[in-house]
Formats: C-alpha cells, sequence, structure tokens
C-alpha cells in the first residue's frame, strides 16, 4: 500500500535540534529552536509552575477533562488575554475550546473556519512567519498567501505592504497576526499602526486571527503584550479569533497547554460556534490533556501564585533583553561588518540578523553555532559564557 508515499524532509527546526545534540563540541551553542534556557544554558522550570504543581499533587487525579477542556482554564486564559474587564463585556460572546497548545489552537481555528465559511476564505499570512502556519492552514485546504511584512534593506517592519495587502484582500479573507513579539523578525507594529491595521480590518471586512504565542514573555507585561488583541475587540469592535499557548510563558513547551478563543458580536453566534468547538474537538482529540492546563489554571486563578508568575516572566523577558544588547555589543566591538541596530530594535525571543545563508552554514560547520537558516537566533541560548564568543565567530564569519 505505502509504496507510493511520499518521502517528506524532516521539519527543519526539529533536524537542526538534532544536529545540535549530536555535535561533540564544548563550544556548540543552540540558537535554533525558541526554547527558554536559564544563564546556564539549562532549560528552566519556572518557580510559579514548581508551587503550582505541589499544590495540585494533593488534589490530582487522571480523570478526562470536558471535550472543550478546564472550563476554569478557558474561563482563566480569556481574562488574561482580554484583561478582567473586556472579559466581563465580552464574556457572554465568547466562545472557547482548550487546545494542544498554540499549534491545536490554529488548528481548531481552521477546522471552525472551514466549517462556518463557504466559499473557504482565503488565508493570508505574513512573509516571514513561524515555519508552521502554511503548514497547518493548507493541510486543511485553504488556498494560503503570503504578504510582504519585512523589508530586508531596512530590516523593519514594511507597513505600507501590510496596509496594501489589506486593501487588496477580498473581504472575508483571515489575516494570520502575531499578537506581538512577531516571529521571526522580532519587528511588530507601534501603537498608532496597530490603530491603522484594525481600522482597515473594519473597513475591509477581513477577519484577524491572532497568533498570540508570546503574551507576557515580549515585555514581561501581560497587558501591553496583548494591547493589539484588545484594541481590534473592544475599540475596534471586530470579531476575531484569538490563539493562545502557555509554552513560552509558563514553559510548559511539552504540556501542550493552549486555547482557542472566538470573539464574537452576538450571544447565538457564540452558543453556535461553541457547540461547533465541541464537535470539531470531539472528533480530533475527543478531550485535551489535563495536567498542563491544571497547572496553568492554578497560576492564573491565584493571586499569590499570579504574582510570583509575574516574577518569572520579568525574570525571562530580562533575561533576554539583557543578552540581545550584549550580542549587539559584541558585534560591534568586534567591527562585525554592517549595521546591528536592528537587533536592538527587534522584541522578543528571536533576533533576525539578516546573515547569508553561507554564513549561517558555515557558523554551523566551523564554529558549531545553530541557528535558523533564515539567521533567526533564539536569544535565550545566548548566556554570559558564550555571547561574546557567538558575536566574534559571525564578525570573523563575515571577514572570510
Ligand atoms: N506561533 C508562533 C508564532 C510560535 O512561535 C509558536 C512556537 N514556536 C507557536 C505558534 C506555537 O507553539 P506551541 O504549539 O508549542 O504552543
Amino acid at each position: 500500500w505505502f509504496d507510493q508515499a511520499r518521502f517528506i524532509q524532516p521539519d527543519a527546526i526539529f533536524a537542526l535540534t538534532a544536529q545540535y545534540i549530536a555535535d561533540t563540541s564544548p563550544k556548540k551553542v543552540n540558537l535554533g529552536q525558541g526554547t527558554y534556557r536559564d544563564e546556564h544554558g539549562n532549560p528552566w522550570v519556572l518557580p510559579s509552575v514548581r508551587q503550582s504543581r505541589k499544590l495540585l499533587s494533593q488534589e490530582l487525579n487522571h480523570e478526562y477533562l470536558p471535550i472543550v477542556g478546564l472550563a476554569d482554564f478557558r474561563k482563566e486564559a480569556a481574562k488574561l488575554a482580554l484583561g478582567p474587564e473586556l472579559f466581563q463585556k465580552q464574556q457572554d460572546k465568547l466562545a472557547t475550546c482548550q487546545s494542544l497548545s498554540g499549534t491545536g489552537a490554529l488548528h481548531l481555528a481552521g477546522l471552525l473556519l472551514r466549517a462556518c465559511k463557504t466559499p473557504l476564505p482565503k488565508i493570508y499570512i505574513p512573509e516571514p512567519t513561524w515555519s508552521n502556519h502554511h503548514q497547518v492552514f493548507s493541510s486543511l485546504g485553504f488556498q494560503c498567501e503570503s504578504f510582504r511584512y519585512y523589508n530586508p534593506e531596512t530590516k523593519d517592519l514594511d507597513i505600507d505592504s501590510y496596509y496594501s495587502a489589506l486593501k487588496l484582500a477580498e473581504p472575508n479573507s483571515v489575516f494570520i497576526i502575531h499578537a506581538c513579539a512577531h516571529n521571526p523578525t522580532g519587528c511588530d507594529p507601534s501603537k498608532e499602526q496597530w490603530r491603522e491595521l484594525a481600522r482597515l480590518f473594519k473597513e475591509r471586512q477581513l477577519f484577524p486571527l491572532f497568533d498570540a504565542a508570546y503574551l507576557g514573555f515580549n515585555s514581561g507585561n501581560v497587558d501591553s503584550d496583548a494591547f493589539a488583541i484588545r484594541l481590534f475587540i473592544e475599540e475596534t469592535n471586530l470579531e476575531a479569533g484569538v490563539c493562545l499557548s502557555f509554552a513560552k510563558n509558563m514553559g510548559l513547551y511539552g504540556e501542550r497547554v493552549g486555547c482557542f478563543l472566538l470573539a464574537t458580536s452576538t450571544e447565538q453566534a457564540a452558543v453556535k460556534t461553541q457547540s461547533m468547538l465541541e464537535i470539531l474537538q470531539r472528533s480530533e482529540v475527543s478531550n485535551p490533556p489535563a495536567y498542563g492546563a491544571k497547572v496553568a489554571r492554578t497560576i492564573l486563578a491565584d493571586a499569590t501564585l499570579r504574582e510570583a508568575w509575574q516574577d518569572d516572566l520579568t525574570t525571562m523577558s530580562s533575561r533576554i533583553r539583557s543578552m540581545r544588547s550584549e550580542l549587539y555589543e559584541s558585534l560591534v566591538s568586534s567591527g562585525a561588518l554592517g549595521s546591528w541596530e536592528h537587533l536592538i530594535r527587534q522584541s522578543g525571543m528571536f533576533g533576525f540578523l539578516g546573515l547569508s545563508p553561507s554564513v549561517v552554514l558555515r557558523l554551523r560547520e566551523q564554529y558549531h553555532i545553530y541557528m535558523a537558516d533564515n539567521s533567526r537566533i533564539s536569544i535565550a541560548g545566548l548566556n554570559k559564557q558564550n555571547v561574546d564568543y557567538v558575536g566574534k565567530s559571525i564578525a570573523e564569519c563575515l571577514k572570510q
């Protein structure tokens, strides 16, 4: 039966991690996959998560969750994204479903759009973007279109091209929006630009689908990172989807904790889409995993744990910020060819260096420094021990 199967190349970023693990050099540095590392280069279990796990261990059982997930978790997740006041106003017009992390939330959004909308809307995706966006939506049969988001010459957001993509798109198209900390470029619109974008979404009758994988992890402040989501839903009064992940902001990568939120404009639409999410989830995973959602719910619902989590967000986001500036300093002081201001303009987990594929390859092969082919680096992989080595190696490589 299966002789005819196509061979598909392994996922580039997971393959890069495997290559890094197999490298025996003591100098090796992993700047590939976007996972937080502490100042010694180790995975970090957030202290708030440890406390939550301790509290949970007394009451933990292994029963099934309801099909749409843990009710308190869904409520707390929605409150987190919308803020308590907007949540209060919007809650009867909200459909929510726990998901297999951010990827699962995007997939559920796609399933729901496919089930609700005929003809099938086009999905507009920024270029560049997170490597999985095209796959998630094209695997569901959507036609995906790219629009230019980044200008490699200015090494900055190309806002005019974003505006014109919105103006040219057919009404009832869907746009994937990185809510903050755009992956891979680290370039987000300013508040003024977000306002203009929201206005255009409204005028052109487009559906905003927020991919919110970095709330609180980007700036250390959930409210700032959720600015665009709240602006679109509250001030501009748009219907919107929000795909939440707790992989980065709670370090729950492998627990697959996420939630899909749909802000609709009527209570009936919320009831109907909630019922659809239930049947869509039932036929895919029956019901979502319980443990990570319980860990996250306990943190979000408990004032003391919530404060501890805020401290953890500050720890992670400020370490990343300081490594970003140390790399910048190292590049400049090593005389690395070109200008590096873009690196400190960017925000979030990633640095988008703008190196050619041959430099990226040389860094991997000669210096044991691993980064994505498009020269995106996970800044969290830097620490006091390796940051200068990385800066100097890049400088040397650019001279060759
Ligand atoms: N969207 C973006 C932009 C991401 O960077 C990621 C994680 N790398 C995700 C979604 C989803 O990740 P996960 O499924 O692990 O939550």
